[in-house]
């Protein structure tokens, strides 16, 4: 192997990720002490976290009688059954006091004339038990995220904590006995290698989204951590339940939140028809994400899409009005003209369902430690290692992420995570010396790619992995979509062979980054097809055609996948938990879910 320029660090805690998820755990870890690190690709504030829109769910009740048990019931409800529910009674819980915790450090959310925090309906969200809409997304106009990340960056700051930014994390640091004792990094500005080592290492590195072709989210979405964690040897869970959020613009797939429908905005087809109304009479356009997806595609199918092509469906908000757009929705208003070329004060704005969100990632409890199930233990801990926000399956989301609960789960485990490693690490705690091939995993694969000159470019993989998933894991899936999209997944896989990497510098090489960013990316790719073809139910985004209903008798359980090196897929399945933490709330039953 090369000789590699290797600087070493020693941190009570390294969080991989600057989003909301890596900024809350960063500056709560310093606050309790902890002497940590944070390394990011992205600069903090450019992390995806900054495009969030419509809000973050608490049950506040600024706007109209609520309670933080309705939330958890919708949340389990929306998870379709697969959520842990001691994880959702946390997060429900934990909420309220997230957000007065949020406002207090600065967030800017729009206000009520009382001067109280302005709270929106979302999707799923509702009272007294599936009754009626609530308003319980906390909102900053439909900027929210960007409030939130902007603020958590300013905290981080004041708190002083020691940022590594444009450090590109490449592999885990494992010691022969199973814990993770820590992280390696380039630095992609002077091609340095980094040993961080830690006695806690938390993985908030955001979704994969860019597995697909057309997505909402970043380009730096590539799934990092759930292939760092998958590289150790350890599982990832319940990829097969991919969301698929109803508005993205037409063609360019870029957001339009579902705050736009929280505020008035309706869905029509080629007849005008308000078709929601008879998908989900109660809850109509502000159904759960995968409900109002599924009616989408439904009537784009059956014949009823709008445009020339039929192929896609309008969203209505010109009857809203131009000062209402103005004050609560002036990011999307903008997007559709920019997008889709429409002023929406006037015209309807033409979306389609598009890749949103993982539900799946790294398995983790309440506390946001990592599980590796034993033999007689399937909640058993990985000794240093934690996993956080999107990258996470902790699982609160279950099968269908309600819309706000993301936002709120980045502050409430971000915020775990720093008590639970409070705890965990004594002050002035020694560091074990690290074995000398600690960073070997992660210097062979660079060394590897550095190296590979092929007749494949990266983008040429990428986009026949990105076909692949945009074909064979919709919205729909059937055994043959999913059998077939798997073994083309495998050749797609095994043509990283043959992958051709122009340059071999490590300074600034985006060539070299997009390679390792394509195989993180293919670990998750291939752990979601091969997920899905085994759940032969269907269940919250996981929406089988052979097997149209949810079978709670075979199926109430989070799928585990291993990817191997040679990228084959193993598969195993641990219990979801039916009980709640504490016994205030107790546990909810599965029952049909309408809305
Ligand atoms: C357009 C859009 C709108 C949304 N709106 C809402 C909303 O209104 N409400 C809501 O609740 N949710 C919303 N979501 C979902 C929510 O915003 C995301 O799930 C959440 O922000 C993810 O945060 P995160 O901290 O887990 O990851 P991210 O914000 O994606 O951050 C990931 C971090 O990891 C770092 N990283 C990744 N890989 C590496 C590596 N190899 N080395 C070093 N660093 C690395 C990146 O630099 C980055 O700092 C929205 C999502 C999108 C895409």
């Amino acid at each position: 192997m090369a000789a590699y320029n290797i600087i070493d660090h020693e941190y009570d805690v390294v969080v991989v990720g600057a989003g909301g998820a890596g900024l809350r755990a960063t500056f709560g870890m310093v606050q309790h002490g902890l002497k940590t690190a944070c390394i990011t690709k992205v600069f903090p504030t450019r992390s995806h976290t900054v495009a969030a829109q419509g809000g973050v769910g608490a049950a506040l009740g600024n706007m109209a009688e609520d309670n933080w048990v309705w939330h958890m019931y919708d949340t389990v409800k929306g998870s379709d059954w697969l959520g842990d529910q001691d994880a959702i009674e946390y997060m429900c819980r934990e909420a309220i006091p997230a957000v007065h915790e949020l406002e207090h450090y600065g967030v800017p959310f729009s206000r009520t004339p009382e001067g109280k925090i302005y709270q929106r309906p979302f999707g799923g969200h509702m009272r007294n038990f599936g009754e009626a809409p609530v308003q319980r997304a906390c909102a900053a106009a439909d900027r929210t995220g960007h409030a939130i990340l902007h603020t958590l960056y300013q905290q981080s700051l004041k708190h002083k904590a020691e940022f590594f930014v444009e450090y590109f994390a490449l592999d885990l640091m494992m010691d022969p006995d199973g814990s993770c004792r820590g992280v390696v990094a380039l630095d992609m500005a002077t091609g340095t290698i980094h040993r961080f080592k830690a006695h806690q290492t938390v993985m908030a590195t955001g979704g994969y989204g860019r597995a697909y072709f057309s997505c909402t989210s970043a380009h730096t979405c590539t799934g990092d951590g759930n292939a760092m964690v998958s590289r150790a040897g350890l599982p990832l869970q319940d990829m097969e339940f991919v969301q698929f959020h109803p508005t993205g613009v037409y063609g360019a797939g870029v957001l339009i939140t579902e705050g736009a429908r929280g505020e008035g905005g309706y869905l029509t087809n080629s007849s005008g028809d308000r078709f929601m109304e008879r998908y989900a009479p109660t809850a109509k356009d502000l159904a759960s994400r995968d409900v109002v997806s599924r009616a989408m595609t439904m009537e784009i199918r059956e014949g009823r899409g709008v445009g020339d092509e039929n192929d896609h469906i309008f969203l209505h908000l010109e009857h809203l009005g131009a000062e209402v757009l103005h004050q609560r929705l002036p990011g999307i208003t903008e997007s559709a003209k920019v997008f889709a070329g429409v002023d929406a004060t006037k015209d309807p704005i033409p979306v389609l369902p598009t890749v949103h969100y993982n539900m799946g990632g790294i398995p983790t409890n309440y506390m946001a430690e990592a599980i590796r199930p034993q033999p007689g233990n399937p909640d058993a801990v990985v000794p240093g290692l934690m996993a956080i926000g999107e990258a996470a399956s902790v699982s609160v989301h279950g099968a269908n992420r309600l819309g706000t609960n993301s936002l709120l789960d980045l502050v409430v485990f971000g915020r775990a995570a720093a008590l639970r490693a409070k705890d965990l690490i004594k002050k002035g705690m020694s560091h074990r010396p690290l074995s000398k091939d600690a960073a070997d995993l992660a210097l062979s694969r660079l060394e590897r790619l550095r190296n590979a000159n092929g007749s494949l470019t990266t983008a040429q993989i990428r986009k026949n992995m990105q076909r692949t998933m945009q074909s064979d894991a919709a919205v729909f899936r059937t055994s043959k979509t999913l059998k077939e999209g798997y073994d083309k997944m495998s050749e797609i896989a095994a043509s990283l062979k043959d992958i051709k990497v122009t340059d071999r510098s490590l300074i600034f090489n985006t060539d070299l980054i997009e390679a390792l960013e394509l195989e993180n990316l293919m670990a998750c790719a291939l752990s979601t097809i091969a997920g899905g073809e085994a759940r032969h139910e269907s269940r919250g985004a996981h929406a089988h055609e052979d097997f149209p209903n949810r079978d709670d008798e075979n199926w109430m359980k989070h799928t585990l996948a291993w990817v191997s090196n040679d990228w084959k897929v193993k598969l195993d399945y641990r219990p979801v938990h039916t009980y709640t933490l504490t016994n205030d709330v107790k546990y909810i039953p599965p029952k049909a879910r309408v809305y």
